[in-house]
C-alpha cells in the first residue's frame, strides 16, 4: 500500500511544522479525510513541536517555557488537543521509550522526528488507536503489532497486569479555581463581570483587588478579553506582589526583574498610567515578551531595559527618584512546579533527589538573590522594596531576607506586614519572620512568598499604610480609567552599563 499523503492544511494556517522526510506539499488535494482525522494529524505535529522544546529545555536546564506556556503560545492552533498529547506522551515516555528500542525506527532516519514518532506510538497504541495519514503514521501502524508484542513482554517481565501499572505515580494536579486580573488600564472590573457572567460563574477575589475567580477548568487563554489585554490570566499569589508594593500615582517605580511581565503591568494599572516605571530584564529573548505584554496591556509609561539589574547605577541621575523596587528574581520555581507539570518532565525523578532546597542550583539562586535584594535597598530615594519568589525553599525566601536585614536597618528600612490579614507567614527563623509572607498550596495557591520593607527614616516624608489592600482599595474606587490608552511604542534599549 503506498504512503498515504498528510491531510489539506486547515485554511489561515500560516505554519505548521512539517518533519523532514514527509510530503512537504500539504495543499496537494487528498483523498476524502475526516475532519477529526485531519484534526488529530495537525495536532500530533503541533504536540511534537512542543515536544521537542520541552525535552531540549529539560535535557539543557534551559526551559523555553513551561509546557501550558508553550501549548497556549499563539503559534499553537489546536491548542486543547495538542496540550493533552503532550502530557500523555510525557506520560508514557519511558514505556514508549523502552518498546520502540525493540525495533529499529530510532535508529534510522526517523531518529530526525523522534518526538513525532514518540506522539504518534503514543496515539496509536495508547489514544485513538488509529492513524491513518502521514508516513510516521504509516510506519507505526505498520509495527503496530510487533510494538504491541512487545508492550507485552515488558508488562510480564515487570511482573504488572497493566501498562497503566508501569506508569510511575507522580501527582497531578489538583484542579485550582481560574483567577484572573481586570487591566483597570483598559476596562473596569464591573465590566469583565458582565461580559463573562454570559458565560461562566464569576466571583470577586475578596483580598485582590480587580482579581476575578471562575470555576477550575475555565479555559479563557482564546476569549477577546485575554487577546485583546482587558484581562491577565494571573494567579492570585502572583498579583499580591505588586499590590504589596503599593505604587502611588506619578511615582518612579523600578521591576528589577521584569520578563514576561506580570507584574510590571499589574504597576502600571495600580499607578492608574502615571508616573513611570523602568522594567530591567537580562535575557534578550524574555525582554520581547515583556514588551508584547506590555503592548497588549496599553501602559505607555513603561520603559524596558535589557540589562544586568545588578549593573544599573543607583547614583546614576535617572535613578536618584526611584521611589519603589519590586524585585521577583530568578528562583527555583518549586512553589509552582506542579502547575508547570514539572513532575512529567525525564529531570523530575533526578531533580527530586538531589533538588530539596540546599542543592547547588539553589544555594547559587539564594546568592543572585541576596545580591539583587541589597542593591535593590541601596537606590537612595527608594521607600518601599518587595521582594518575591515562587519558591517554597527557606534558602530563597527567610535566608535571603534575614542575611539583607543589618543592611536594611543600616539604611533606616523596616520590615512591614502586607496582606496582615492572611494568616500563612513567614517560617520562624529569626525574629521579625511573622512579617513575612508564604502562600501553600494548601491554602488552594501555588506557593509563593513575599517579603516588604518600608523605609522609616528617610528622606521622604510621605509613607504609604503597611496594609497595603486597603490603601490600594480606595485607590482604585478613586482612580479607575474607563478609556483605553494608546500604546506609544517602546523602543528596546540597550542598557548603558558603567
Ligand atoms: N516578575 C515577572 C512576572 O511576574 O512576569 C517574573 C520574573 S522571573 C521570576 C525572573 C526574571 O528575571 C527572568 O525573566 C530572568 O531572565 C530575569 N533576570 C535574571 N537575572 C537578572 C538580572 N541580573 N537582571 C535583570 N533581570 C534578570
Amino acid at each position: 500500500m503506498p504512503p498515504a499523503p498528510p491531510p489539506q492544511q486547515p485554511k489561515n494556517r500560516s505554519r505548521v511544522p512539517t518533519p523532514t522526510g514527509e510530503n512537504r506539499r500539504p495543499q496537494r488535494r487528498m483523498e476524502s479525510r475526516n475532519a477529526s482525522e485531519r484534526a488529530a494529524f495537525f495536532a500530533r505535529r503541533e504536540a511534537a513541536a512542543v515536544l521537542r522544546r520541552v525535552l531540549r529545555g529539560d535535557a539543557t536546564r534551559r526551559a523555553a517555557g513551561s509546557i501550558k506556556s508553550l501549548v497556549y503560545s499563539p503559534t499553537v492552533r489546536n491548542k486543547r488537543a495538542t496540550f493533552a498529547l503532550v502530557c500523555q506522551t510525557l506520560k508514557y515516555l519511558p514505556i514508549l521509550k523502552e518498546v520502540l528500542a525493540s525495533s529499529e525506527i530510532l535508529s534510522s532516519k526517523w531518529k530526525k522526528q523522534e518526538e513525532l514518532v514518540y506522539v504518534t506510538t503514543y496515539d496509536i497504541l495508547f489514544g485513538q488507536g488509529i492513524a491513518v495519514s502521514g508516513s510516521v503514521e504509516q510506519l507505526i501502524m505498520l509495527q503496530k503489532d510487533s510494538l504491541r508484542t512487545t508492550l507485552d513482554k515488558v508488562c510480564a517481565r515487570k511482573r504488572v497486569r497493566c501498562v497503566e501499572d508501569l506508569l510511575s505515580n507522580k501527582s497531578a494536579v489538583k484542579p485550582k479555581p481560574r483567577f484572573l486580573r481586570v487591566n483597570t488600564l483598559k476596562v473596569t472590573t464591573e465590566s469583565v463581570i458582565e461580559e463573562l457572567n454570559k458565560m461562566h460563574m464569576v466571583d470577586k477575589d475578596e483580598m485582590v483587588p480587580d482579581m476575578l475567580v471562575l470555576p477550575p477548568g475555565t479555559d479563557l487563554h482564546n476569549h477577546p478579553l485575554v487577546t485583546d489585554g482587558k484581562v491577565f490570566l494571573q494567579g492570585r499569589a502572583s498579583c499580591m506582589v505588586a499590590v504589596a508594593l503599593c505604587p502611588k500615582p506619578g511615582w518612579k517605580v523600578i521591576d528589577a526583574c521584569a520578563a514576561p511581565g506580570n507584574k510590571t503591568v499589574h504597576l502600571a494599572a495600580l499607578m492608574n498610567g502615571e508616573g513611570s516605571i523602568i522594567a530591567c530584564e537580562l535575557n534578550k529573548e524574555r525582554a520581547k515578551t515583556l514588551q508584547h505584554t506590555v503592548r497588549r496591556s496599553g501602559a505607555n509609561n513603561i520603559r524596558i531595559v535589557n540589562g544586568d539589574f545588578l549593573e544599573v547605577d543607583r547614583n546614576d541621575p535617572s535613578y536618584a527618584e526611584v521611589h519603589a523596587i519590586l524585585l521577583d528574581p530568578s528562583c527555583s520555581g518549586s512553589g509552582i512546579s506542579t502547575e508547570r507539570l514539572d513532575y512529567l518532565l525525564p529531570s523530575h525523578s533526578r531533580d527530586s533527589q538531589d533538588d530539596a532546597g540546599t542543592s547547588s542550583r539553589v544555594m547559587k539562586l539564594s546568592a543572585f538573590q541576596k545580591k539583587a535584594l541589597s542593591h535593590a535597598l541601596s537606590f537612595p530615594s527608594v521607600e518601599r522594596v518587595v521582594y518575591s519568589t515562587c519558591s517554597i525553599h527557606q534558602a530563597e525566601n527567610e535566608d535571603v531576607i534575614n542575611s539583607v536585614l543589618p543592611l536594611a536597618t543600616s539604611l533606616g528600612f523596616e520590615l512591614a506586614t502586607p496582606f496582615p490579614q492572611w494568616h500563612r507567614r513567614g517560617l520562624p527563623v529569626f525574629q521579625g519572620s511573622e512579617h513575612l509572607l508564604r502562600t501553600d498550596p494548601e491554602d488552594g495557591l501555588e506557593g509563593f512568598f513575599i517579603a516588604l520593607f518600608v523605609r522609616k527614616a528617610g528622606p521622604t516624608s510621605e509613607e504609604p499604610s503597611e496594609d497595603a489592600t486597603v490603601e490600594v482599595r480606595t485607590k482604585q474606587v478613586r482612580g479607575r480609567r474607563n478609556g483605553v490608552r494608546a500604546f506609544s511604542s517602546l523602543r528596546l534599549s540597550r542598557m548603558i552599563l558603567w
